[in-house]
């Protein structure tokens, strides 16, 4: 009997990854849930949701500001279940600067997580790969479509995601492993409900209303076009960004 696909997603304690474990159950995509030490948010919830749609996953404590944590992260998918198909880079960090504020500090904390973690994220699992895969690393449209005041450092690092996925999916085109990237807009999940570095409830609500869809996004609606890049259905779609927004940015 074929093995079912095994998939390694980070910051999948809450929002956009979390809602991805679930819909890999739902597909049999054995999961590797990648939670931040420290976060907030419960892993267990997400491992809830997993074995409530039936799925099987393991949780895993990963920093995508270390390269040995995200080697650690990925070889977990082959120590436990044999194989790695698909990697996401989902984790990511979003705070408010104004420019005269952003301190060199700040933007390199914000590029350790947002870009070389998305890196780290993808090497480490492309290391594992042995058969045709796919990667996928979530963007932001703050990166190359809107300019979004007080967020360069956001910005640049969800920017240079696109840039990386392009060349990493030539790349990789002949061992067959994809490469694409999700292009958010506003997704309710916890960093877009945060009033202080994004637009916290109210503002979210307000925004909906200018979006052509009428409302922001949910996670899950995401995750299942992750979950298209990482499917047979995309088998011919390679360093691609999609951008997933209601229409937000077309306006
Ligand atoms: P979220 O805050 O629920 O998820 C982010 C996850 O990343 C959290 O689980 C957090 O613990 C994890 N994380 C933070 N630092 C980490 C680190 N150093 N190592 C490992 N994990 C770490 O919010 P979300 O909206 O689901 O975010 C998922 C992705 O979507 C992020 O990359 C975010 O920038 C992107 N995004 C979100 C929106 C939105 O409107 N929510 C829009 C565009 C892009």
């Amino acid at each position: 009997m074929q093995q079912s696909e095994v998939a390694i997603v980070t910051g999948a304690a809450s929002g956009i990854g979390r809602a991805l474990a679930v819909h890999y159950a739902g597909r049999n995509i054995r999961t590797v849930i990648g939670t931040f030490p420290g976060d907030p948010h419960d892993p267990e919830e997400t491992l809830s949701g997993v074995r409530a749609a039936g799925g099987d996953a393991v949780i895993h404590e990963v920093d995508v500001r270390s390269t040995d944590s995200v080697d650690a992260f990925a070889q977990r998918a082959l120590d436990e279940y044999g194989r790695l198909d698909y990697a996401v880079a989902n984790a990511g960090i979003l705070r408010n600067a104004p420019l005269n504020d952003l301190t060199d500090d700040l933007w390199n904390a914000m590029l350790d997580v947002d870009l070389t973690g998305v890196l780290r994220t993808l090497r480490s699992a492309s290391r594992r790969m042995t058969g045709p895969g796919a990667l996928v690393a979530v963007s932001s449209i703050a990166g190359g479509i809107y300019g979004w005041e007080e967020h360069a450092h956001y910005a640049a690092a969800k920017s240079g995601v696109l840039g990386l996925i392009r060349s990493v999916a030539s790349e990789l085109g002949p061992r067959e492993i994809r490469a694409n990237a999700v292009i958010p807009g506003l997704i309710e999940t916890p960093q877009s409900l945060d009033p202080v570095n994004s637009l916290g409830p109210e503002g979210l609500e307000r925004a909906g209303k200018d979006i052509p869809w009428g409302r922001v996004g949910r996670p899950e609606e995401v995750a299942d076009v992750i979950g298209f890049l990482t499917s047979d259905a995309s088998r011919y779609v390679t360093g691609q960004s999609l951008v997933v927004d209601g229409g937000l940015t077309i306006k």
